[in-house]
């Protein structure tokens, strides 16, 4: 597809077909498809084999097709020039749409002539924000600090930050938060932010199907704060509140939040908690530098329950390489099973990322950790589920590699 930029027409056999929130571009064999958001921005695509997701931010995560499909963040170069190619080809298809060379298929009730010239529109305008990335990222960064990661059901979340980075940020695996200082914004600026999340989003927040409070560690907020960010959210976006707000909840932030406490954000709309576990082997944890122990987690998780909330655990595959392979997957089987989770619950398997310049690749260095190698991650992975099976509660990959907000 990429060659399609300096097209004069649109490929053989390419449709439009509009819904009142999207838009696809689509050939039969699926070589090119986008798809556009009611603002004219690129979500998502299917380009040269490979599946690409756009950020707000302009950011692309492109990976193969499959289950396991390898993903990869592309350098910001890499992915302007898709987003550039993007913007040739939906160039060349709005103006074949508007003289009528390109079939427009409705997926709604709507006047057939004026739904054309909307489309056409609607992809000259798509085209020309694909054209300009650096627009894109310079409007996030006046709403948002980077939105990092979210659950795998949450990727179509609206995020709300009521706080920004991490409080702890030392856990020797994650870098997630480097270089963003954590602060909890006061009522009136997460008020305002909700407003700049709002601007930002325009009629594409109809695309949201739920709520997110970030970052990490939102609970760390003062309870009146808590209760009132949760109503506010709620308020701004009710259409995506009817799937409910998550949030991320760590040992540290959620340690002091009582079941009744917990009941109360439930009953303001928080729906689930993503607690980080991460291993229920004590040693490793200590190695990770995570400040929790196993049973800390499982009282939050059974509190969180207790209190009407759905959870999510993550487990990181392939934490401590192949020295702790064994007590790795036997301990946090273990600990995951004695939690008892419920059908609703989630156990979140993530695939160790480790950035050279952190502070597991310099412990693991030292200690003479090997790490596993992708095919052993793989098997990890498929043993843990193995030791999970045959519960009530769910288990899916977590990929941190294939996030993009
Ligand atoms: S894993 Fe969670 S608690 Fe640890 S540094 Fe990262 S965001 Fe913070």
């Amino acid at each position: 597809m990429t060659g399609a930029s300096n097209a004069r027409a649109a490929p053989p056999g390419c449709v439009v077909r509009a819904g009142r929130w999207t838009v696809h571009l689509c050939t039969p064999d699926e070589a090119l498809h986008w798809v556009v958001d009611v603002e004219g921005r690129l979500l998502a695509g299917h380009v040269d084999g490979l599946h690409h997701r756009v950020g707000l931010d302009a950011t692309v995560v492109a990976r193969t097709p499959g289950l396991r499909g390898a993903a990869r963040r592309l350098p910001p170069a890499e992915g302007d020039a898709v987003l550039a190619a993007a913007a040739g080809a939906l160039r060349v298809v709005a103006e074949d749409l508007a003289r009528g060379a390109v079939p427009l298929q409705l997926d709604h009730e709507a006047p057939p002539d004026a739904e054309r010239a909307r489309v056409a529109d609607l992809l000259r305008r798509a085209a020309d924000r694909a054209a300009r990335p650096e627009d894109e990222r310079a409007a996030f960064a006046r709403v948002y600090r980077p939105v990092r990661v979210l659950p795998p059901d949450c990727a179509q979340a609206l995020v709300a930050q009521l706080t920004e980075g991490c409080s702890y940020g030392r856990c020797s695996f994650c870098t997630l938060y480097a270089g963003v200082p954590f602060r909890i914004k006061p009522p009136a600026a997460f008020a305002a932010h909700l407003e700049d999340v709002a601007a930002l989003l325009g009629q594409g927040a109809a695309l949201r199907a739920r709520l997110f409070l970030g970052d990490a560690n939102a609970l760390l907020a003062p309870m009146p704060s808590l209760l009132q960010a949760l109503g506010a959210l709620r308020a701004r976006f009710p259409e995506a509140a009817r799937g409910g707000v998550d949030a991320f909840v760590d040992v540290f932030s959620g340690r002091g939040r009582t079941a009744d406490e917990l009941r109360a954000l439930r009953d303001a709309g928080l729906r689930r908690l993503t607690v980080g576990l991460e291993s229920g082997h004590p040693p490793l944890l200590a190695w990770l530098r995570k400040p929790v122990v196993p049973e800390a987690v499982m009282g939050l998780v059974d509190r969180a329950r207790r209190a009407g909330l759905d959870v999510g655990v993550t487990v990181l595959v392939g934490a401590g390489g192949r020295e702790f392979d064994r007590a790795h997957v036997e301990d946090t089987a273990q600990v995951v099973r004695d939690m008892r989770l419920g059908p609703r619950d989630l156990v979140l398997l993530s695939p160790l990322v480790v950035d050279a310049a952190s502070e597991y690749a310099r412990r693991a260095a030292r200690a003479g950790v090997r790490a596993l190698a992708p095919d052993e991650q793989e098997a990890q992975a498929d043993r843990l589920r193995a030791a999970l099976s045959g519960g009530r509660w769910r288990v899916s990959r977590y990929d941190l590699e294939r996030f993009v907000y």
